[in-house]
């Protein structure tokens, strides 16, 4: 209840959340107390936790913040949202906005509107988890799932002042999240440190026979080594990513950042990963690709968005997928079809490919001299709100330091790491609605294949 009042009274200046599920939360709610009366909770159990709307919810709206899938009420739940309402006892409060099919670096794309950084309202709060970044960070949720195919939860959460992480490729069931790009797309969770986000991730890891890319390796304890010395821990920082493009507000930040992991005991070394510059253009071939083909199954006909007053088929295939998508999911279906169509696709698609092996490559050699990689997870603090929505490629820049981890399947998280200066603020009134002051800056960790309690263990003695 303390967070579906806090929702009422804060989300209309942030538009955090497309849906608030009140009655089931306060049936779950039941539902948990019951379980802790009869003795079978566990440490999760009554928790609340706010969806991104790309998961499937059984009996609820699951938009994927498109007007294509505004009517639609999944049939069935995703994985993790199983694991983690039915299994784990955590409550649902809702649904939360994001970037349309997770295209976007800013929230903007939304069919629902954009969502408002609760730092400073006139900001972007970054995307595509715009929705579930702001909502915890603003205090409407104490944790949020989130999904990451090019940085989708690091750069929203840096960009909140949030914790943020991105399992290994294949570690999370997909089942039931919505594909946008299904060799990048992975599940994760943004929360307020890295010990709620190792308990909560812990909860919706594992093998998935219902997802043919999910792994079957047992779940690692990825609480158990939260407080372990990272004394003797060797750290690289890549050369590429404090290059030209680093704001100097925020590379202060993570060089004062660096200074105290060095004073933990660990051990700071340069290093090189040269393929990075051809990370952007690679993603963005990779990922439009799949999303074109993902995205094929929304014909009006299934389900979803259906145009009205049309004659044939081939009118109802395009008058409903016209009326569907917004413009920036568009743009993504017609790159995607352009790099896969007969004579491109050995110029784009496959020349992609082999440059996606280069950059895990990179990695590989990197991983052979470090434990982690180390470096910051956007160029700059969140941005003005507008500011970018008439330049695709400016855009598509916000992900220069996110999208190697998704093509090279690796885990990687984000963290706070201060603030530069900016407005005091205040979301409404009283004690706990008052943020801090300044813009958060994050910090990002890239760690190798099911490294999870790793980065969650280094981000934890950081905090
Ligand atoms: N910003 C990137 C894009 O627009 C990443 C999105 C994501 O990770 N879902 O594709």
């Amino acid at each position: 209840a303390h967070f579906l009042g806090r929702i009422k009274a804060h989300d209309g200046a942030l538009n955090s959340f497309i849906t608030v599920t009140d009655e089931r939360a306060l049936k779950q709610a039941d539902a948990a107390d019951a379980r802790l009366a009869r003795g079978d909770a566990q440490l999760l159990t009554g928790i609340p936790l706010a969806q991104k709307d790309i998961f499937c919810t059984l009996g609820v709206k699951t938009s994927c913040a498109s007007k294509m899938l505004d009517s639609f009420i999944s049939p069935y739940d995703a994985t993790i949202v199983q694991k983690l309402h039915l299994d784990a006892g955590m409550v649902m409060l809702g649904k939360c906005n994001m970037d349309e099919f997770a295209m976007g670096s800013s929230n903007e794309t939304s069919w629902y509107g954009a969502v408002k950084n609760p730092w400073d309202t006139a900001r972007v709060p970054g995307g595509s988890s715009g929705g579930s970044v702001a909502a915890v960070a603003a205090g409407l949720a104490p944790i949020a799932t989130a999904t990451d195919t090019g940085g989708s939860i690091r750069q929203p959460a840096a960009l909140c002042g949030l914790t943020g992480i991105k399992p290994t490729y294949g570690r999370v069931s997909r089942y039931g999240m919505i594909a946008f790009a299904s060799s990048l797309d992975q599940a994760g969770v943004v929360a307020r440190s890295a010990e709620d986000a190792a308990h909560v991730l812990q909860a919706m890891s594992g093998f998935d026979p219902l997802d043919s890319t999910s792994v079957e390796r047992p779940v690692d304890d990825l609480v158990g080594g939260l407080n372990d010395s990272i004394k003797g821990l060797k750290i690289g920082l890549p050369k590429e990513y404090f290059a030209e493009g680093l704001a100097p507000s925020s590379r202060e930040k993570i060089e004062a950042a660096i200074k105290t992991l060095e004073g933990l005991g660990a051990i700071i070394s340069e290093i090189s990963l040269p393929n990075s510059p051809l990370s952007v253009p690679t993603y963005y071939v990779v990922a439009p690709a799949e999303a074109s083909s993902n995205l094929a199954r929304f014909d009006g006909v299934r389900y979803g968005h259906r145009a009205e007053g049309v004659k044939t088929l081939e009118q109802l295939y395009k008058k409903s997928r016209g009326e569907g998508f917004g413009a920036e999911v568009q743009r993504r279906i017609m790159i995607g079809t352009y790099v896969l169509s007969h004579g491109y696709y050995d110029a784009y698609y496959l020349q992609a490919q082999k440059v996606r092996k280069l950059i895990y490559e990179d990695f590989r050699r990197a991983f052979d001299s470090v434990d982690l990689v180390l470096g910051p997870t956007a160029t700059d603090v969140a941005f003005p709100l507008g500011s970018k929505t008439d330049d695709p490629v400016a855009m598509y820049l916000n992900d220069i330091y996110t999208i190697a981890a998704n093509l090279a399947g690796i885990p990687a998280m984000s963290l706070n790491c201060g603030f530069v200066d900016g407005p005091s603020t205040q979301l409404g009134t009283g004690p706990s609605t008052q943020l801090g002051t300044g813009l958060p800056v994050g910090l990002q960790l890239m760690g190798n294949f099911f490294s999870e309690a790793k980065l969650l263990n280094v981000a934890h003695q950081f905090q």
